[in-house]
């Protein structure tokens, strides 16, 4: 099954200047609203993992619980959510990493996964990579594998995509804006 990158494309709003001059944000809140782009979108990766042996699925904060629960639900596998510092209640292990704009901290809770789980990574979109690459580091942190990052959006003029696979970071990503 291959799902036309256009059809995505259209589907995908693009807010310029926000959450500040200079970037141009890319909405993915049209393509959730349209109930058969969000199956489509879903079956997508549910087909590409679904003979996997995936253990495990890693939602990135925030726009990745939505994509990735939905997954892990019909994988009928766990989800873990990867949250902004600060946002998980119990002992947590933590990532500093730069952003497209400014820097952050992503946490995991430490019970998230296990030693030789096989984990997916789920996030809306990859622009700098480094929101990706922090969660790989949390899930190896514990002992786990990431199998494959997957995201609806690849921005790879940003170089982002490039980098997480010259570390080591196997991708999977729907449609790319330049
Ligand atoms: P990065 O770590 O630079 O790859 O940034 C990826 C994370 O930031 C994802 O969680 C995205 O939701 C968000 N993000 C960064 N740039 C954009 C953008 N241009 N449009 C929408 N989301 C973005």
């Amino acid at each position: 099954m291959l799902l036309d990158p256009n059809y995505l494309r259209d589907r995908i709003r693009t807010v310029p200047d926000w959450p500040q001059p200079g970037v141009q944000f890319r909405d993915i809140t049209p393509l959730l609203q349209d109930p058969k782009t969000l199956r489509v979108l879903v079956e997508h990766f549910v087909f590409r993992y679904m003979d996997q042996d995936i253990d495990v699925i890693a939602g990135i904060d925030a726009r990745g619980f939505i994509i990735g629960a939905i997954l892990a639900h019909e994988l009928n596998i766990g989800f873990v959510p990867i949250r902004k510092k600060g946002k998980l209640p119990f002992t947590t292990i933590s990532e500093e990493y730069e952003l497209e704009y400014g820097s952050a901290t992503v946490e995991l809770h430490s019970d998230a996964c296990k030693a030789g789980d096989r984990v997916v990574l789920v996030d809306d979109l990859i622009a700098t990579g480094g929101t990706m690459m922090a969660g790989k580091k949390l899930i190896e942190r514990l002992g786990a594998t990431v199998v494959e990052g997957c995201a609806i959006v690849d921005l790879p003029e940003l170089g982002g995509s490039q980098l997480l696979r010259d570390g080591g970071l196997k991708l999977f990503t729907l449609v790319d804006f330049s």
